[in-house]
């Protein structure tokens, strides 16, 4: 496998991405269908009312097609995919009393996505989510510099990353889950990474509320990877104030404590008697606004979490990584992940300019990500979990959003 994997400029469209990374993405099997199927219609008893159809969302300003995938269960859960960046653009869920909200912040156009790049609502990262040092790596002797997108660093791939490309896309039908799959070819260089790069994104929704996200990725040179995707989640529903009162838990005895331009010194510290300590469940608000070093480093201003924590479930899917509740409406997520690390931001840049889905304005802390992945800056950081990727080897991640009330 390692050695076939050659690609000549006739890969390169998204059609040659798609059909590369078919080839050699191939994962756990899940059916495609072309058409607006619906499982509740193929007969399929376990599953009623699970349905995906897809439908134009809008164009890029250069006239591309962005498409959206709309997945439903049986207990009113939906979710909305869109082909600009892999997004998420939407996640409407019943509350205590089947009372539906979207939870999700996003935009209802293309437009606010690329205007407001360094938002990245729901966008899949790549190739690198999180910051990498001073914009530059060392791999196999060779140093790679990246552009810079975030004052001395690189972020989240650089700019005009994989969140603003438009992935090749098609539905999926399982009978117990119904979903999208997305692919994208990242050319050797792209953003002065090594090695091209196949990357295939699958979102399923089934009638558990999970949302399962499973990434795959190859390269045909040694090159780093971490893929992460980047939902701001609202649970009160976005728009609907701060995310301040819901209640997070967080699996961590650890966290990365970071500099002055966020990167991590490389210690690991212990969360006791922090405000980094949700080991057990805490309002959000509890402690971000506390005259903490760590919290003004994230925010200067007002304060607020942006941190890596070092999971407790260390990459076991089995174990949960995270939780947020918002006692009102009783809305969950919980996550689960195969990642070591999970990025816990309260969007502290937002100010209610962004021109959010039906008007909706997006206040500072009006959402929050939970972000599955390695540590920050690991291809500088020797002490952390590798992010390597050899040529020809497979990149593989698995991450669950699991959604209550069910
Ligand atoms: C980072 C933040 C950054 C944000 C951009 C998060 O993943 O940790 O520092 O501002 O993404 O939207």
């Amino acid at each position: 496998m390692k050695h076939e994997f050659k690609l000549g400029t006739t890969a390169r469209g998204s059609a040659g991405a798609a059909a590369l990374a078919a080839l050699l993405l191939a994962g756990p099997a899940l059916a495609a269908s072309d058409s607006d199927s619906q499982a509740g219609d193929s007969g399929d008893d376990q599953s009623p009312h699970l349905a995906v159809s897809h439908s134009d969302f809008d164009k890029t300003p250069d006239g591309k097609q962005v498409e959206k995938y709309h997945l439903t269960n049986r207990n009113g859960m939906s979710v909305d995919i869109i082909t600009f960046g892999a997004r998420v653009q939407a996640i409407d869920l019943p509350d205590k009393n089947g009372n539906v909200a979207d939870i999700a912040l996003g935009a209802d156009k293309v437009k606010p996505y690329i205007d407001n790049e360094g938002t990245y609502f729901g966008a899949i990262i790549g190739r690198y989510g999180n910051r990498i040092a001073n914009g530059q790596f060392k791999l196999d002797g060779k140093t790679y510099k990246l552009p810079k997108n975030n004052g001395p660093n690189t972020l989240h791939g650089g700019p005009k990353s994989w969140d603003q490309q438009v992935w090749a896309a098609h539905q999926l039908d399982t009978g117990n889950a119904v979903g999208v799959e997305l692919t994208h070819f990242s050319p050797d260089g792209q953003n002065g990474f090594p090695g091209n790069m196949a990357v295939t994104v699958r979102y399923t929704l089934d009638n558990d509320n999970d949302l399962r996200i499973h990434y795959s990725a190859v390269s045909d040179k040694d090159t780093v990877i971490n893929l992460t995707n980047h939902t701001y989640f609202n649970l009160a529903g976005a728009g609907n104030g701060t995310i301040l009162d819901q209640v997070a838990m967080i699996n961590a005895d650890q966290f990365t404590p970071i500099d002055k331009t966020l990167i991590p010194t490389g210690k690991l510290k212990s969360v006791s008697g922090t405000p980094m300590d949700f080991t057990t469940p805490t309002p959000i608000g509890a402690h971000i606004k506390e005259d903490n070093t760590q919290l003004k480093r994230a925010e200067p201003k007002k304060g607020g979490y942006d941190f890596n924590w070092v999971l407790d479930s260390k990459g076991d899917l089995a174990k949960l990584a995270a939780r947020v509740s918002d006692p009102k409406s009783g809305r969950t997520v919980e996550m689960y992940t195969t990642e070591p690390g999970v990025q816990f931001y309260t969007s502290n840049f937002l100010d209610g300019t962004f021109p959010g889905t039906n008007g909706k304005k997006y206040a500072h802390w009006g959402g929050f990500t939970l972000e599955a992945q390695h540590y920050p800056d690991s291809p500088n950081q020797s002490n952390f979990p590798s992010t390597e990727l050899k040529a020809g080897q497979k990149y593989s991640q698995t991450t669950i959003y699991k959604f209550l009330p069910e």
